[in-house]
């Protein structure tokens, strides 16, 4: 484990990483398969077979996040259907401990998140996490998706952060890579992203399975 004493900025993802992607991935693997079969008059095991090479095809690009994107590409209107299974929405467990605890060291906070802007605004009202944020960034917001180096150079311009004074938490080791080729020192892959999954890959990053392991952290630099 680092020392947050070595810490400035904290830097958090949101899907996956502060909540649970439970929803999420209910969200495309069920919800949308479903309500696209029932428009498209095919069966659920067709639609899930097109809809999932229609994602690989837009993953890790601006396409990926922009839910108006994909009301029009499926005809569907997602954010509609977002709204219908918001209370599926969860905050992992100890995450508002630990953002209570980062606020208390003085830490600066910032959101990065290749969520969609109404996507962003679902989910802070259901969870009210962003009263713990300096501010949130959305991948939208800055004209490319974590996973480009573009996006980082950008937000590095807007919140000035000292590299090596930086964390940052991700669930997914694409935008992890890309963190790490811009220089930021302190990197952590956020395990369990979704609760009702079971991760078992290895990854080339320092594992995060529970907040209080850093806030174990925060308790020991005293
Ligand atoms: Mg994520």
């Amino acid at each position: 484990m680092i020392s947050l004493k070595h810490i400035d900025c904290v830097l958090l993802d949101m899907d996956g990483t502060l909540l649970d992607k439970y929803f999420d991935d209910y969200f495309w693997e069920h919800l949308v398969p479903q309500k696209y079969a029932e428009k498209h008059g095919v069966t659920f095991g067709r639609a899930k077979e097109i809809l999932l090479s229609l994602y690989k095809t837009h993953e890790g690009t601006l396409n990926w996040t922009d839910i108006d994107f994909w009301s029009r590409e499926l005809h569907l209107d997602i954010p509609a259907l977002k709204e219908q299974i918001k209370h599926l929405i969860e905050v992992h467990p100890h995450v508002e401990d630990f953002l209570k605890a980062m606020k208390r060291q003085k830490k600066r906070v910032f959101m990065l998140t290749n969520a969609h802007y109404k996507v962003l605004d679902i989910k802070l009202k259901k969870t009210e996490i962003g009263v713990y944020f300096d501010r949130c960034i959305t991948s939208f917001e800055m004209g490319y998706p974590k996973e480009m180096i573009e996006f980082w150079e950008k937000v590095e311009k807007i919140i000035k952060f000292d590299r090596e004074r930086t964390l940052f938490i991700d669930d997914t080791a694409e935008v992890l890579r890309t963190a790490k080729a811009f220089g930021i020192k302190h990197l952590f892959l956020k395990a369990g992203a979704n609760s009702k999954k079971t991760d078992t890959s290895q990854h080339e990053f320092p594992v995060l399975k529970d907040y209080r392991e850093l806030m174990q952290q925060v308790k020991s630099d005293h």
